[in-house]
């Protein structure tokens, strides 16, 4: 096949991408030079496998078509083959069987890791901790390069105001600062330094875009937002993950005003080839090329096929569109071939950069993946970031942490003892059942002495990513059990919230609220002891007002992974002080949402005058989140003291803030910092993080932060997409949540 590429440099530049010094270039060139135009086409055409060592299974869909244009070389990539054998044998006709030998790229979804899980990545953004979440993809990258995977399609930067939208929890939540941070760290984390390492694997930014402005939440829905909210809030993190050299984008299953996603040359073309000058190569989402045809965009698969490919789109997920279509489209005159090549040249960019054609089994060898998959490493690095993805959302009458000793410990709820939920989501290589639960966490303190009952289930029969939900909403026969061992224990441990595949992909929801009887549940022990302490464990902000307004202590832990268990036992019990913050508002009802903490004002007064009828409000619930953005206790307590802004120049400010730990135990607190422009061209966010550091201090122990602010903290898109930075008055916020009032006004 193919010479291989062992004298391709690689070089580290500033902003971390790898480029190869021209010599990918000159290789790609020659070897598009003796491509066929099918053969080129194949390289933009993915097929879903789900391959075994002697060939398609029923579950790979047109199975006999897909084997035949995988031996003609028609096929480019293909996902969800998988394990070491089963890729290997895929590659091996792709390389030895086809004219030109091209190896495959193999794509799979790792989204949270590939078998042992971390946190889902709504839970790891509550961290606020980069270096953290750079590890956890760094081995989510490390076990999936093992197991003979090339790219993931992960991460998935939809910034997403809506609690309802299922998908909330895959990424980073509602703040465009918070979640460019963390684009970042998990593209380097995916990717690292060298792609050609066995140990890293392309990534993927996804869903480009506006995917997380679904109206009312519903999955696939219609997106419509203005230019102000896709440049300011929406774009941003696709930006710095292209600027973090991520490579390759993935379109989106929505209409953007009017346009699908996939179809939109605004996106593809004119923004993120064009004014971004993005290199890397963009693939469909699952069958979105073909349905542009539900959408009434396209006339038929052909009309698609020229669509996608004009507005940008290079690899088709599974329409079978690029296949089937653009070499007559081509040779009709219908499409450019320069479009063809110019696609090609990108996913071949891709191979050559991730050494597939060194080497094109480098990332199948069954002795590494033995070795690499379910690592002890991998395990600690897990369960590190668990720790800091858990949000103490409230904690009174001194519950927490749980006395070792000497106190009775009734532990309630199906969630407690469910080994899969905690797993979430995307979990489509992990094996069910594997989480450490928190049954088992907690019995590593209280052994047998702790009392368990399940009080509830939240859901009915086979649970499966690809089935529809039934939740218990009657079957209360198991409260009694609760009730009663409620009523013999000085503290009860209740573990609810939603079932692991209540949330991700078309799991949206209307109801924010404890699914099934859970809510009835709660009360019904609270009436027999009020000493509760809740721990959650789900995949999108809950309105839990009732809960924060009754039980004295309330634990966010989201779906933690593999080491689930042992994370919320190590917090609960004080071995780990809890140092996470909401990366999404908490409403107090369904009916706020969407709910976000950098909205704009009105024009009416925020808190009305006497009598005052006609302002922004309703008139049967507060404008208040529950749980602001940015909120999180610790065990001990900090002081902020000497905010001070000292202007360096026209454009430029530090800001300087004294934090103190003025409890008694060591802990973490991230230092927010949120801005206002006053008056501007365009209305801005009454607030915006621009800031953050995450610190770490002993009792007593004082830290001055800074944070530097110049025009790309003060400035903004204006409404023709251009960035500017206005002079005049501004505002800086400090605290540790963005509800934080501390505020300090310059000039600029
Ligand atoms: C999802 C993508 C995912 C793809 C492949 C689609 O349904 O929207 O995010 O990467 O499937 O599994």
């Amino acid at each position: 096949f193919i010479s291989s590429c062992k004298d391709n440099t690689v070089i580290k530049t500033e902003n971390n991408l790898t480029t190869s010094n021209g010599v990918i270039e000159k290789k790609v060139t020659s070897l598009l030079s003796k491509m066929t135009l099918e053969e080129k086409i194949g390289q933009m055409n993915q097929y879903n496998g789900f391959w075994d060592v002697t060939g398609p299974t029923p579950e790979s869909g047109d199975a006999s078509k897909k084997y035949e244009h995988l031996k003609k070389g028609y096929v480019g990539s293909m996902l969800n083959v998988r394990g070491v054998d089963e890729i290997k044998a895929v590659q091996k006709i792709a390389v030895e069987e086809t004219r030109l030998g091209i190896p495959l790229i193999i794509g799979f979804d790792v989204i949270h890791g590939y078998e042992t899980l971390s946190p889902i990545p709504l839970a790891e953004a509550a961290s606020w901790d980069l270096d953290a979440i750079e590890l956890s993809a760094k081995m989510a990258a490390k076990e999936a390069a093992a197991a003979g995977i090339n790219w993931t399609f992960a991460p998935m930067v939809d910034i997403s105001r809506d609690a309802r939208w299922g998908r909330v929890m895959e990424g980073a939540g509602e703040d465009p600062y918070l979640g460019s941070k963390i684009a970042i760290a998990r593209v380097q984390g995916f990717q690292g330094y060298d792609l050609a390492s066995p140990e890293t694997i392309a990534a993927c930014a996804k869903h480009w875009a506006g995917y997380g402005f679904a109206e009312a939440g519903r999955d696939y829905n219609t997106v419509d937002v203005g230019t102000s909210t896709l440049n300011n809030i929406i774009f941003p993190p696709f930006k710095a993950a292209a600027d973090a050299g991520v490579k390759t984008f993935m379109n989106s299953f929505n209409e953007l005003n009017g346009v699908p996603a996939t179809g939109n040359a605004f996106l593809q073309r004119d923004i993120l080839k064009g004014k971004w000058k993005y290199d890397g190569f963009v693939v469909s989402d699952w069958g979105s090329i073909k349905e542009m045809m539900e959408h009434g965009y396209a006339k038929n698969k052909n009309h698609a096929a020229k669509l996608a490919i004009k507005a940008g789109s290079d690899m088709d997920m599974e329409s079978y569109a690029y296949v089937d279509e653009l070499a007559n489209l081509v040779r009709d005159g219908e499409v450019d071939e320069a479009l063809i090549n110019d696609a090609v040249r990108r996913i071949l960019t891709v191979k050559y950069e991730l050494g597939l054609f060194d080497d094109p089994y480098k990332y199948c060898n069954k002795e590494t993946a033995k070795k690499v998959i379910g690592s002890k490493e991998i395990n600690e690095a897990v369960l590190e970031v668990a720790k800091k993805s858990i949000v103490l959302l409230k904690n009174e009458k001194q519950l927490l942490p749980i006395k070792k000793e000497g106190q009775r410990i009734a532990l309630i709820g199906a969630l407690a003892s469910d080994k899969t939920s905690p797993l979430g989501s995307w979990r489509l290589a992990a094996k069910d059942s594997t989480a450490v639960s928190v049954l088992e966490g907690m019995q590593n303190y209280h052994g047998n002495k702790l009392t368990y009952a399940k009080g509830a289930d939240v859901t009915y029969g086979e649970t499966t990513f690809a089935n529809e939900l039934k939740i218990n909403v009657s079957d209360k026969s198991d409260f009694a059990e609760a009730i009663n061992v409620a009523k013999q224990a000085d503290v009860v441990v209740m573990v609810l919230g939603e079932h692991g595949f209540q949330s991700g992909e078309a799991r949206s929801r209307t109801k924010l609220d404890l699914p099934g009887v859970q809510q009835d549940l709660l009360e019904a022990v609270y009436e027999v002891n009020p000493n509760i302490v809740l721990v959650l464990n789900n995949g999108r902000p809950l309105a839990i007002t009732w809960a924060d307004e009754h039980i004295p202590a309330i634990v966010e832990a989201w779906q933690l992974g593999t080491q689930s268990g042992h994370a919320i036992a190590q917090v609960l019990y004080g071995d780990y002080n809890p140092s996470g913050k909401l990366p999404m508002t908490f409403p107090r009802h369904v009916g706020q949402v969407p709910l976000y903490y950098n909205y704009k004002n009105t024009g009416r007064p925020i808190i009305p005058a006497p009598d005052e009828v006609f302002w922004s409000h309703y008139i049967d619930e507060s404008n208040k989140p529950l749980y602001p953005f940015g909120h999180g206790l610790s065990y001990t307590t900090f002081s902020y003291a000497n905010l001070t802004v000292d202007k360096k120049s026209a454009d430029e400010v530090m800001v300087s803030v004294d934090v103190t730990n003025s409890g008694q135990v060591k802990g973490k607190e991230v230092v927010q910092l949120y801005i206002r422009d006053m008056v501007s061209s365009v209305t801005r966010p009454v607030k915006e993080l621009k800031g953050f550091e995450l610190i770490e201090l002993k009792p007593q122990e004082k830290k001055t932060v800074r944070f530097k602010l110049t025009k790309s903290e003060l400035g903004f898109f204006n409404n023709n997409g251009e960035f500017v930075f206005e002079t005049g008055e501004f505002k800086v916020f400090v605290g540790g949540s963005s509800e934080t009032s501390w505020e300090h006004g310059f000039e600029l």
